[in-house]
């Protein structure tokens, strides 16, 4: 059903590309607001045992995308988003990136100068400072590491897990979904106990290698013209948590992005950016360290005069987004975004 549905948006984006529809539209201005792109990773993901779904686009799409966009758009940075949102006309983008990868250093930072375009990461200031595998990274190594071919059912599971070969994305995809509704009391022995029975162990701090940016490479960023907002320490599910721990990880990770870029973080991005991620408590945490601006992570535009700056809509961008959806999520977000 899924799957149906995507062709039949793909179709449709193909249809607006080839008709000249979408050159019509654009030049009409037929949508006004801000439109903000998601990104996690560039760059081609091989055989890596972490988790392949983050990465966004290869190096070649993300210059064609952001060279569409460096043509026909106004690209803005949050320093704009005050301005912009008040504003009742006008289209502009807004390029984000999560987490903090290294790949958004040495891959998309290139790209995006070469374009004379900037664009903004959300850094978890955690992986950063301790680089280690997060949970998501870490349970795709452990499906693709270990030389089990199934999982039985245990305390955490109600049913076996069967591992889909040669690629075990099912499986991981299940271990994940769990790990998604674990309150912070059992996550870690979620995965101390997975890394047991499935005989790899934790993912050795070796293994993540040269996984995230470091501060001098995001200082670069900021003092090319890139915008920097937070993205908690380490990465929880923020309505998972109790309000001190939410409290903690907001505060604590604008505390360490201010004192290594000496400039005022105002945005922050969701982790996982589902609607059920973030609670009112999140809201007014955010709000109580100084920020201004938040982001989810489902799909939409923000129109003007929108009054929600703390339920700011985002599209994904995956390696299936095709250049002529891309255009389509330009042209028409009300329906591809
Ligand atoms: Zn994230």
């Amino acid at each position: 059903m899924l799957g149906l549905q995507l062709s039949k948006r793909e179709l449709a984006a193909r249809t607006l590309d080839v008709t000249g529809c979408g050159r019509l539209l654009r030049a009409t201005s037929a949508w006004q607001g801000l439109l903000t792109l998601n990104y996690h990773r560039i760059g081609d993901p091989g055989q890596s045992p972490f988790d392949r779904n983050l990465w966004s686009a290869s190096e070649e799409d993300f210059d064609q995308q952001v060279s569409l966009l460096a043509k026909g758009f106004d690209v803005i940075g949050v320093g704009d988003l005050d301005e912009v949102l008040r504003r009742r006309r006008g289209r502009y983008v807004l390029i984000t990136f999560d987490d903090g990868y290294r790949d958004n250093y040495s891959a998309a930072f290139p790209i995006l100068k070469s374009h004379n375009v900037p664009a903004t990461f959300f850094i978890a200031t955690g992986f950063i400072d301790r680089p280690r595998a997060p949970w998501w990274d870490e349970l795709a190594w452990m499906i693709r590491t270990t030389e089990k071919k199934s999982l039985e059912p245990n305390s955490w599971l109600t049913s076996p897990i069967e591992f889909d070969e040669p690629n075990r994305e099912r499986a991981f995809g299940k271990l994940l979904a769990i790990y998604k509704g674990l309150g912070p009391e059992a996550t870690d022995d979620y995965l101390e106990d997975l890394g047991d029975l499935l005989g790899t162990g934790r993912c050795p701090t070796a293994s993540v290698g040269d996984m995230w940016m470091t501060w001098d490479m995001i200082r670069e960023l900021r003092d090319a013209g890139m915008s920097i907002g937070g993205h908690t320490v380490n990465h929880p599910i923020l309505a998972n948590l109790p309000s001190d721990q939410q409290d903690w990880e907001i505060g604590e990770c604008r505390r360490r992005l201010s004192a290594e870029l000496r400039r005022p973080i105002t945005a922050f991005s969701y982790p996982n950016g589902t609607r059920s991620s973030f609670n009112d408590f999140t809201r007014a945490a955010l709000k109580q360290f100084g920020y201004s601006h938040a982001f989810t992570f489902h799909g939409g535009y923000a129109r003007s005069g929108t009054d929600d700056n703390f339920a700011l809509p985002r599209t994904a961008i995956e390696t299936d987004v095709t250049l002529p959806m891309f255009r389509a999520k330009l042209t028409l977000p009300q329906m591809f975004a």
